[in-house]
C-alpha cells in the first residue's frame, strides 16, 4: 500500500467507526474541552494564574481557573508553555477596506473594482484578522464611493451564520459626517463626477435634524454602533486635520437619537474642540484623540469617557510616508509629533482605555502590534491586554457574555508563547485562537500569506 492510501485508510476507519457508533449518545463530559498552559489571563485580574485551565462545554466556558480537575473523556489541549487570554477585541477596525498600500493606487482600485469584488476581499481580511487572535471588532465605517452596498452588514452577517470565518463584527455602516468632512466619499474628487450630491444615505448630513435622519437609516440598514466623524482626518484630501466638524447642537442630536436607540457613538476626533465639544454632548469613545490636552483629558475621565489611541494607525502611515501625497504627509506628521504625548497623559490620569488599531490603514491580521506601541508609551502590559479583553467589552456594551474568561461567558479563547508581561510582542505570536467553543486555528495560520496576499497589486501585473 502506497503512502497516500494509507493516509486515506487512516482518515477512512474512524469515519466509518463514527458512522457505526452514530447511534449511541454521546456522555456529557464527552462534549468538554479542556484547555491547559503554563499562564492565565482572566481578563481582569492584575496577575495570572498558573496552571491554567479553562473547561469548556458547547460555546461557553464551564470552569476557569489553577489545576482545575478534568472530566474524564475530556479533550485535552494542552498548550504548554504559553499564555491563555480571553479572545482579543478591537474597537476600531474597517474590515472591508484596505489603505495600506500607495493611497492613489487605493483611490483608482475603489473606482474600477466591482464592489463585489471588494466584498470578496474583504473575507479574507475577517479571516486574518480572527487567526491574529481578534475573536470580536467594532467595524467604524464602511463606504464604497457610489456604492449603496452594505458590505458590513453583508460580512457581518455571513460570519454569524457560519458561512465564512471571521470576527464577531459590530458594525457602524456608512459613518456620519458633514458635507466636505472626513467622510464624504466625494471629498477631493472633481465637483458631481458622481452626479449627485452625497446625502444622507451615504452618512452626510448638514443640521440636528438631518442627523438623526442619517442615525436612523444606518439603524435600519443593519448599524450596531453609531460612527461620526467630528474633526477633519488624516487620510483625506480637502479638510484639516483638527478642525471641528459638526457643531456642538449636530452633536448633541447624534448622542441623543442614537442612545435613544440604544446604540453607542463612537466618534472620529483627532482635534482638541472638537474632542472637548464631543465629550460634553455625550458620545461613548473618542477615536484617535491625538492633539487632545491635558484639561480635555481630565473631562474625559470625569465623564467615562473611553479613549480609542488607535497608535497602529499613525506608525504605519509614518512608516510609509512616500506612499501618501504631500499634503496627508503633512497632516499625518501633525499627527504623529502630538499622540504620543496625549496617550502617555491618558496612561498618567487613568483615562479608560479601549484597544482599537484602524485596521486597513495597515495590513488586516497585524492588530496586536497595537500593544507593544502601547507599552512603549507608559502602559503596563497587563493594563495593555485588559484594554483589549474587559475594557473593549465594556465599550462595546456586551460585557456580560465576552471580554473575561469566565464560567457561563462565550468560549473566545487565545493562546500565545511564553510570558506578554515579559515581552508583549508574544501577543502578535497567538498561535491558537478559540471562538465560541470552536477551533480557529492550531498552530500555524489556516490560511497561509492571508495578510501578504491583500497588498495592493502592482500596476498592470495581476493580484496574487
Ligand atoms: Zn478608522
Amino acid at each position: 500500500m502506497n503512502v497516500l492510501a494509507c493516509d486515506r485508510w487512516s482518515r477512512l476507519v474512524p469515519a466509518i467507526l463514527a458512522f457505526a457508533i452514530g447511534a449511541i449518545p454521546i456522555q456529557a463530559a464527552d462534549n468538554f474541552i479542556a484547555l491547559k498552559a503554563e499562564r492565565l489571563f482572566d481578563g481582569k485580574s492584575k496577575a495570572f494564574l498558573h496552571n491554567g485551565v479553562v473547561l469548556i462545554q458547547g460555546d461557553k466556558i464551564a470552569d476557569v481557573g489553577s489545576n482545575l480537575a478534568i472530566p474524564s473523556g475530556a479533550q485535552v489541549i494542552d498548550l504548554g508553555d504559553a499564555t491563555l487570554a480571553p479572545g482579543f477585541m478591537d474597537a476600531h477596525t474597517h474590515l472591508t477596506l484596505d489603505y495600506s498600500g500607495d493611497y492613489n493606487v487605493r483611490r483608482l482600485h475603489e473606482l474600477d473594482l466591482n464592489v463585489s469584488e471588494q466584498a470578496i476581499r474583504a473575507t479574507t481580511f475577517a479571516r486574518a484578522t480572527v487567526e491574529a487572535g481578534f475573536t470580536t471588532v467594532r467595524d467604524l465605517g464602511s463606504r464604497f464611493v457610489g456604492s449603496r452596498e452594505f458590505v458590513d452588514v453583508a460580512l457581518r452577517n455571513s460570519i454569524n451564520k457560519g458561512l465564512i470565518v471571521g470576527p464577531r463584527m459590530l458594525v457602524a455602516t456608512k459613518g456620519i459626517g458633514a458635507t466636505g468632512g472626513h467622510f464624504d466619499p466625494t471629498n477631493g474628487f472633481r465637483d458631481f463626477l458622481f452626479e449627485r450630491e452625497p446625502d444622507y444615505t451615504d452618512g452626510i448630513a448638514n443640521g440636528p435634524e438631518e442627523i438623526r435622519k442619517a442615525v436612523r437609516f444606518e439603524v435600519k440598514n443593519g448599524a450596531d454602533v453609531i460612527k461620526a466623524a467630528v474633526s477633519g482626518g488624516v487620510l483625506s484630501l480637502a479638510d484639516e486635520v483638527d478642525t471641528p466638524q459638526l457643531t456642538p447642537a449636530e452633536m448633541a442630536a447624534l448622542v441623543d437619537e442614537s442612545h435613544r436607540l440604544r446604540k453607542k457613538v463612537a466618534v472620529h476626533c483627532h482635534g482638541d474642540q472638537a474632542a472637548r465639544e464631543a465629550i460634553e454632548a455625550g458620545v461613548d469613545s473618542i477615536e484617535h484623540g491625538s492633539f487632545m490636552k491635558a484639561e480635555t483629558l481630565a473631562r474625559m475621565k470625569t465623564k467615562g469617557v473611553f479613549l480609542t489611541p488607535t497608535l497602529m494607525a499613525t506608525e504605519w502611515i509614518m512608516g510609509k510616508l512616500g506612499n501618501y501625497p504631500p499634503a496627508l504627509q503633512a497632516k499625518a506628521k501633525a499627527a504623529a509629533a502630538a499622540r504620543s504625548d496625549m496617550f502617555r497623559n491618558a496612561v498618567k490620569m487613568g483615562v479608560k482605555i479601549s484597544f482599537g488599531t484602524d485596521a486597513a490603514v495597515f495590513p488586516h491580521g497585524q492588530n496586536a502590534h497595537e500593544f507593544k506601541l502601547m507599552v512603549d508609551l507608559g502602559m503596563t502590559p497587563i493594563d495593555a491586554l485588559k484594554s483589549a479583553t474587559a475594557n473593549d467589552a465594556d465599550l462595546f456594551g456586551i460585557a456580560e457574555k465576552v471580554g473575561t474568561l469566565e464560567k457561563g461567558k462565550l468560549a473566545d479563547v487565545v493562546g500565545m508563547p511564553g510570558d506578554p508581561t515579559a515581552d508583549v510582542a508574544a501577543t502578535e505570536r497567538v498561535f491558537f485562537v478559540m471562538k465560541e467553543g470552536k477551533i480557529i486555528r492550531k498552530g500555524p495560520p489556516i490560511v497561509q500569506g492571508a495578510v501578504k496576499a491583500i497588498e495592493p497589486a502592482k500596476e498592470g501585473a495581476p493580484a496574487d
